[in-house]
């Protein structure tokens, strides 16, 4: 999938855009709300494609001056994205901060399209002739305010996209990702799997842009591990922003067919933990989290059960994610996270034949009836699995207002019983068929 950067002053209106660009995404069922996403990094859709949109403004990049806020803003644009909107302001006209971004962005190999923003009505479009003088062809006059120009923008846009080639993803290969805070042992979990007796590792060359994945094969599966934040530093000032790492993790889960979300059992469960366990969850992405440096504790019988019992209350909205102790250092338990990985990967793409499927909710509203609300009582026609990678199930129904929460859990629940979706969100959706 393609991905635009935003670029531009502060004020020029990127985030306005950003949001027209982006829209009211829908996602299907969302019961139990994770985190909601930073706002800087979100899909977006044009003539059916498909593409990821980052809005560069929303990186703050501590109290740097203006000019090298943008200089990075810049620089991270051309190191994310495969094309960049450069956004100026159409009522100010050209400014010293405006040509100083042209400039890194004119040395980059990237396709630049440049927008004059605030162009918010006709009379204004002979203005823009100046805007030429930036050296990036045509400029598109918009309005992010009033929604005008968009779409001969984003069909500019569109046009440079890469060519579907690489990336494409193989079917039988499994791709994951390690996520969490800064020295949980992100890397050092990746070198010990490297390094565990039987695996054979390769690295994959000219893999997308700069993302670093490494293919790995054990017990006949072929896993690919893709790079996050931390893994590569390259020492640039941007790379250390929170935002930036978040933006980075994002693009890493979006890949992915399963994260990791690893927890540091020495310093224990923090909010950030949460808050980037949430980014996962949001995703639908499989999921398993890892108890890293397991070592550190004095541990009995009874230490893991407590553990977890801690880690089911604080990421509730993961009960379905299993939980795999071990140590990156000693490599004690290491080889029980592939096996569980592959657990994971395989329920986030399982199908359930749709008589089967059937069977087991009709025995579920046998066992537990379907409410009444206001005297009308919630009818059950049928289901079936419309979606993989989450697995995702559309249950026909008299009237979708009656299908309750609470319902819905108990057939999702029963659903989980039947078919062991262990490591993936299911999502469920009832829709009207009278
Ligand atoms: P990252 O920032 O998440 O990539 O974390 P690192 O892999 O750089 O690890 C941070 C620190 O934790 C390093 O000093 C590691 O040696 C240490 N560390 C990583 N895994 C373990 C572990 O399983 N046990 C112990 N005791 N230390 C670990």
């Amino acid at each position: 999938k393609a991905t635009v950067a935003i670029v531009g002053r502060p004020n020029v209106g990127k985030s306005t855009i950003f949001n027209r660009l982006v829209g009211e995404r829908i996602s299907i069922v969302e019961d139990i709300p994770g985190v909601t996403r930073d706002r800087i990094y979100s899909q977006a859709e044009w003539l059916n494609t498909n593409f990821n949109l980052i809005d560069t403004g929303g990186i703050e990049i501590g109290d740097e001056p203006l000019l090298m806020q943008m200089r990075q803003q810049a620089e991270i644009a051309i190191d994310e994205a495969d094309v960049i909107i450069f956004i100026v302001n159409g009522k100010e006209g050209i400014t010293a901060a405006d040509e100083e971004v042209a400039k890194l962005l004119f040395k980059s190999n990237k396709p630049i399209i440049l927008a004059v923003n605030k162009v918010d009505n006709p009379e204004m479009k002979h203005e823009i002739y100046e805007y030429y003088s930036l050296g990036f062809g045509e400029p598109f006059p918009i309005s992010g305010a009033h929604g005008l120009g968009l779409g001969d923008l984003l069909d500019e846009v569109v046009k440079h996209f890469p060519t579907l080639e690489q990336d494409q993803d193989d079917e039988d290969t499994i791709y994951f990702s390690l996520i969490g805070r800064p020295n949980v042992g992100k890397s050092s979990l990746v070198n010990a799997l490297l390094n565990e007796e039987r695996v054979i590792v390769s690295d994959i060359e000219g893999t997308t842009r700069d993302a670093i994945d490494t293919k790995l094969h054990k017990d006949g599966q072929d896993y690919v591990i893709i790079d996050t934040a931390g893994m590569r530093k390259r020492g640039k000032v941007y790379e250390s922003t929170e935002k930036y790492s978040v933006l980075r993790a994002l693009r890493a889960i979006e890949r992915s067919d399963v994260v990791l979300v690893l927890i540091d059992a020495e310093t224990g469960i923090r909010e950030q933990d949460k808050k980037i366990a949430g980014y996962a969850h949001d995703a639908g992405r499989g999921i398993v989290i890892v108890v890293n440096k397991w070592d550190t504790l004095e541990t009995n019988d009874k230490t893991m059960k407590e553990y977890e019992e801690k880690i089911r209350a604080h990421f509730q909205f993961l009960d379905y994610a299993p939980i795999v102790f071990l140590s990156a250092k000693t490599k004690k338990r290491l080889h029980t996270l592939l096996p569980m990985v592959k657990i994971a990967s395989e329920n986030h793409a399982k199908r359930i034949p749709t008589n089967v499927l059937n069977d087991v909710i009709m025995d579920a509203i046998a066992m537990n009836p379907t409410p009444t609300v206001k005297g009308q009582r919630l009818k059950v026609l049928y289901a079936t699995q419309v979606a993989v990678k989450p697995p995702a199930f559309v249950i026909f129904v008299n009237d979708p207002e009656l299908m309750h929460f609470s319902y819905k859990r108990f057939l999702e629940n029963k659903i989980r019983d039947a078919f062991g979706f262990e490591g993936t969100p299911i999502k469920i959706l009832a829709r009207k068929r009278s």
